[in-house]
């Protein structure tokens, strides 16, 4: 009886904290940004404090986000810094997968942006940023508009259906709210916990898109999790990935013999499928070649940078990924020295990655607080990428990899210094957890 366990004891102690947290909180909010503010939004100056050197606007409460913001105080204390952030709660990404299986409480994901802004010295401007006009260096929220001296940008990504060949608008709908890929945090991660939850059998399908997408390892380690979870909870479930790429993106033999040692006939692993349609009524997710039916789904379309970009002019939008357009050495606006775009917004082909985001954002703030203060940096610095993936519960074992990036002669970027640790050992499975706890750490403390 797998609902009368601890954890269906945490789903109604979790979900009491959950509707709490997210009624006041946009949690639950949907999606992204109108092109323009209100008009009374727009004429009217937002309610800060007059800024007390120059301002540093940083946009998006994320792994870029927050260190940015803490790191430009920390490079030029003179700098007012203010935060801004649509949502009042921050929920990570990273660990969500070992949540949804209950290894981890909701609380070790939740963390509070008022207690970063004020152990960081900044200020957290809960508002969406929905305009921004650079001649006047004039940003527009839906709470009033502010001036900068310096501008960050670190919107994310937002989702591109119309890649995996759902065009109409009900569709995507469909998908969105029914099997939402769970790569942006907050409602998409509870609805598939509720999923499992629910889940009494059947086909469970989970997909990884084409291209340069969020967290490589993610929907790999989701995988193993859900399937390790039907075993835990016998549940006569199987997990379907259907992968568009030919092979396993990263970590590649780590995830194999997890599918192969642990998960025979739970997991069935399909890679070089490209989706070339679904249909949310019927259940069915279509190639050129099968169609793949199923029961229960996250679906994980492509990824495109957050469309907050493309409205203010700053996506190149010839690119598939249709991300940032800037210098891939200083991360400014390509000709403006006062914008720029940080984290998985990006072009340059880093991991997607909350470690890649956080070392990344404090390079760059080295770059903008040396020029706030009339300096420059002129050599640029590799991000650091580390990822740990959980591929089985009980015991809870992982693997890794640590990776830094090169430019090769002609301009473009490479993988440099990778180590793999593909062997899943409980050891690695705890390093995990002291990881988050770091990072959540640097953030918010
Ligand atoms: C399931 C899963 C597992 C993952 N596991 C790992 C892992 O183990 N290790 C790892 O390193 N990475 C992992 N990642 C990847 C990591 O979460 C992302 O790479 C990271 O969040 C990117 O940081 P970011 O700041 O660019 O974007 P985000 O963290 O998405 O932040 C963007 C922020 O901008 C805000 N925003 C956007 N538009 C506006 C607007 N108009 N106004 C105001 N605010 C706005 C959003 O609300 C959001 O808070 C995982 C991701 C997922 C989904």
């Amino acid at each position: 009886m797998k609902k009368l366990s601890r954890r269906n004891f945490i789903k109604l102690s979790g979900s009491a904290a959950v509707a709490s947290a997210a009624a006041g909180s946009g949690l639950l909010a949907p999606g992204t940004a109108a092109a323009k503010a209100p008009a009374v939004a727009r004429s009217r100056a937002a309610d800060l404090p007059k800024p007390k050197g120059p301002r540093a606007v940083v946009l998006g409460g994320g792994w870029a986000g927050l260190t940015m913001a803490k790191y430009l105080k920390k490079e030029n204390p003179k700098l007012d810094v203010v935060l801004i952030e649509k949502r009042a709660t921050f929920m990570s990404c990273p660990i969500s997968n070992l949540w949804l299986v209950d290894l981890v409480d909701l609380e070790f994901l939740s963390h509070s942006f008022l207690d970063a802004a004020r152990n960081n010295n900044y200020l957290f401007f809960n508002a969406t940023m929905v305009d921004l006009d650079r001649d006047s260096r004039r940003i527009y929220t839906d709470q009033g508009h502010l001036d900068y001296d310096f501008l960050v940008l670190c919107p994310g990504i937002d989702y591109n259906y119309k890649a995996i060949g759902v065009e109409d608008p009900e569709a995507e709908y469909k998908l969105r709210q029914n099997y939402p890929a769970g790569f942006m945090p907050g409602s998409e991660h509870l609805s598939i916990r509720n999923k499992l939850e629910d889940f009494d059998g059947g086909v469970f399908l989970l997909t990884v898109p084409a291209g340069n997408y969020r967290c490589l390892p993610a929907p790999y380690e989701r995988t193993c999790l859900i399937a390790s979870y039907f075993k835990k909870e016998k549940i006569k479930g199987k997990v379907i990935l259907l992968d568009a790429h030919p092979d396993i993106t990263i970590k590649k033999d780590g995830f194999h013999a997890a599918f192969n040692e642990l998960y025979k006939g739970i997991v069935e692993y399909k890679p070089s499928f490209e989706i070339k349609h679904v249909d949310p009524d019927k259940k069915v997710v279509s190639s050129e070649f099968e169609d793949i039916k199923f029961d229960d789904a996250a679906i994980y379309p492509r990824v495109r940078g957050a469309k907050l970009l493309e409205y203010l002019g700053l996506a190149d939008m010839k690119n598939p990924q249709m991300e940032a357009k800037i210098d891939p050495l200083f991360n400014n606006v390509v000709g403006d020295k006062r914008v720029y775009v940080v984290g998985d917004a990006r072009p340059m082909p880093y991991s997607k990655s909350g470690n890649t985001s956080n070392s990344e954002a404090k390079n760059i703030a080295k770059v903008v607080a040396a020029r706030s203060m009339g300096k420059d940096v002129t050599k640029w610095a590799s991000p650091h990428t580390v990822c740990y993936s959980v591929v089985n519960m009980e015991p809870m074992e992982a693997i890794s990899v640590d990776a830094y990036y090169k430019r090769n002669p002609d301009g473009s970027f490479a993988f440099d210094r990778v180590k793999l640790f593909e062997k899943r050992t409980a050891a690695r499975g705890q390093a995990t957890l002291e990881w988050a706890e770091g990072l959540y750490r640097d953030m918010f403390s």
